[in-house]
Parts: structure tokens; C-alpha cells; sequence
């Protein structure tokens, strides 16, 4: 089988994983269509089994990743939006654990500072794009001007923004700008891929309370995001539009289970392999004269 070919073997076997979460088109998209403790076919029993394709999952990503950094014409960014403890740290973690460091950058985007808010809210996530045969991994991203800023339209407020361009189409415009800038970045080369980590109300006052009584994860809990917990309904209907707005087959959304960390992770890596694999890459091909010049280094490394 050529290499062409078993790529391809890899992203439709990705793809058929990871076919019920991926949103191309956001139109029908409802958030209640998707259960936060979806674990497909897989029961709590085949959790091992699950954690094997993982490891076989990143192992296949690093290849992929390999092919990438040599081809040196896509680049790929990754973009993780979540509730608080729904396993966005963890899962780009496991999911990156095989991949060589100097082809990945990650991201975190807090709240912004006073030089960020100096500029347009695109311009920090702009600056730190992937280059060409890079990952790029951003941990929160531009999507939370259209998430937290909703949900708490006052921070709009300390955005400097002329007053007469808040009004209230202001989030029909971000998303606008939003698919102009992922189509901008689909046409130049560096795919778009999008992370909505669902994990429900339930389990997440179920993690808030383990850091809360395990003394070695104390340091996860923040009461800020106790605070932001009291918004759940809110965001719920920020995140059902956001995805209705900016999901396009060039920089699609999935809606990943986030109850069971091993389902996450799973569907996190597929996704990604799937995202590598549909790129058609390949090692660069050397010209037939550098390859006589190769010969004659072999020989001569040879005979010496
Ligand atoms: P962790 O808590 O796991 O370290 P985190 O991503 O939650 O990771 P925090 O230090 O808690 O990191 O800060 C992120 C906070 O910054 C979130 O509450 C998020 O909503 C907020 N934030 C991110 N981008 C913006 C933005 N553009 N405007 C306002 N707040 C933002
Ligand atoms: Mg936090």
C-alpha cells in the first residue's frame, strides 16, 4: 500500500469515531442534542481498551506530525474552548505527550491585559498563529470574546472601543469576523480544528469538589470559577450559538463528551489524526540530482 494510501486508510477510520461530534455546518446545530456522558458503543469496561488506542492514537499522530514539520507547507491549529474543569489541560496534554516539542506551540489566553486591550481582539491570537508544518494549541482563544464577554457584556466596557460600535449586533459581528479569519487561514494553508469539551453540570461540581477535598489538587480550584458556575445556563446558550455561527466544513466543531476523561481524550486524538490525515501530506520529494549527490555520499561515508 502506498503511503498516500494508508494515509487515507487512517483518516476514514479516524473519521468514523469521530463522525457523531464533528459539526461542518452549524444551522441544526443544539447543544441538547449531545450528551456530555456519550461514550459511543464503549462501555466504563473497555476504559483499558480505550487508554491502548490512545497510546496507538498519539503514536500514529507523532507520524503524522513527522510527515508535517518535513512537508513545511500546512501548519495546524488547535483550538480548545471549555467550561472549568472539563479536561481541556489534561486532554491537550495527553493527546500532545508523543509529539516532538519543536513542532508544537501552546497557547493559554487568560484574561487580557492592559496592552492587549490596547488593540483590536483578534491581534493577540493573530500574533501567535502557527508557522507552516507547525502545531499551534491555543487553550482558550478569540472564541471567549463571543463566551465570557457575552455572558458578561460589562467587560465590553474595558475594551476601549468606540462607543457608537457597541450595539446590539455586536456578537452577530464577532462571529462574522470570526469565519472571515478561518476562511482567511483555510485559503492560506493552516487548517482550522475546534474543540467544544462538554462536560455537564453535574460532573463538574463533582471535580470542583475533589479539588476542593484532595489536598494535592487544592491548587486547581479557584473560587472565580465557582462564581462563573452560577452562569451555567447562560453560557450553555452562548456556547449553542457560538457553534451555530462560526461551525464550517473548513474549521469544524466537535462537541466532545467531556464526562469521562478516557472518552475525551480518545476523541480529542482521532480528531486530530483525522485533521493531519485529510491534508495529503507527504515527505518532501528529493530531486533526482541530489539524489545522485546522496548516492556519492553514501559511498564515499561508506568506503571511508
Ligand atoms: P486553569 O484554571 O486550568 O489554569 P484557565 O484557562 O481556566 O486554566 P484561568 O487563569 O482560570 O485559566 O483564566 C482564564 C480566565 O480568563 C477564564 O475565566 C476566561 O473566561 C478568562 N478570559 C479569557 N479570555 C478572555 C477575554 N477575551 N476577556 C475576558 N476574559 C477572558
Ligand atoms: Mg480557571
Amino acid at each position: 500500500m502506498s503511503s498516500a494510501m494508508k494515509i487515507e486508510a487512517i483518516r476514514r477510520q479516524a473519521a468514523d469515531l469521530t463522525r457523531p461530534f464533528r459539526i461542518n455546518s452549524g444551522s441544526k446545530f443544539r447543544l441538547k442534542d449531545f450528551d456530555p456522558g456519550d461514550t459511543l458503543h464503549m462501555k466504563p469496561g473497555d476504559k483499558l481498551h480505550a487508554k491502548e488506542d490512545l497510546a496507538a492514537g498519539v503514536e500514529t499522530l507523532a507520524r503524522l506530525q513527522d510527515i508535517l514539520y518535513a512537508q513545511d507547507r500546512w501548519g495546524v491549529l488547535l483550538i480548545f474552548q471549555a467550561m472549568d474543569a472539563a479536561g481541556k489541560d489534561g486532554a491537550i496534554k495527553h493527546v500532545m505527550s508523543g509529539i516532538n516539542p519543536q513542532g508544537c506551540e501552546v497557547y493559554s489566553f487568560k484574561a487580557p491585559s492592559s496592552q492587549e486591550l490596547n488593540h483590536d481582539f483578534l491581534w493577540r491570537c493573530f500574533r501567535s498563529l502557527p508557522q507552516r508544518g507547525r502545531i499551534g494549541i491555543f487553550n482558550r482563544s478569540y472564541y471567549e470574546e463571543t463566551l465570557v464577554v457575552r455572558v458578561h457584556p460589562e467587560l465590553l466596557g474595558g475594551q476601549r472601543l468606540p462607543e457608537e460600535l457597541i450595539h446590539k449586533r455586536i456578537w452577530k459581528d464577532r462571529f462574522q469576523d470570526i469565519r472571515a479569519l478561518e476562511r482567511y487561514l483555510a485559503r492560506n494553508g493552516i487548517a482550522v480544528c475546534k474543540f467544544f469539551l462538554h462536560v455537564s453540570r453535574k460532573e463538574q461540581k463533582r471535580r470542583f469538589l475533589e479539588r476542593l477535598e484532595n489536598p494535592d489538587k487544592n491548587w486547581k480550584f479557584s473560587p472565580a470559577d465557582l462564581h462563573e458556575r452560577g452562569y451555567w445556563d447562560e453560557y450553555m446558550e452562548a456556547y449553542e450559538d457560538m457553534i451555530r455561527n462560526t461551525a464550517t466544513k473548513h474549521a469544524p466543531w466537535y462537541v466532545v463528551p467531556a464526562d469521562n476523561k478516557w472518552f475525551t481524550r480518545l476523541v480529542v486524538a482521532t480528531a486530530v489524526i483525522e485533521t493531519l490525515a485529510s491534508l495529503g501530506l507527504q515527505y518532501p520529494k528529493v530531486d533526482p540530482k541530489v539524489v545522485k549527490d546522496l548516492e556519492a555520499a553514501r559511498k564515499s561515508l561508506r568506503g571511508g
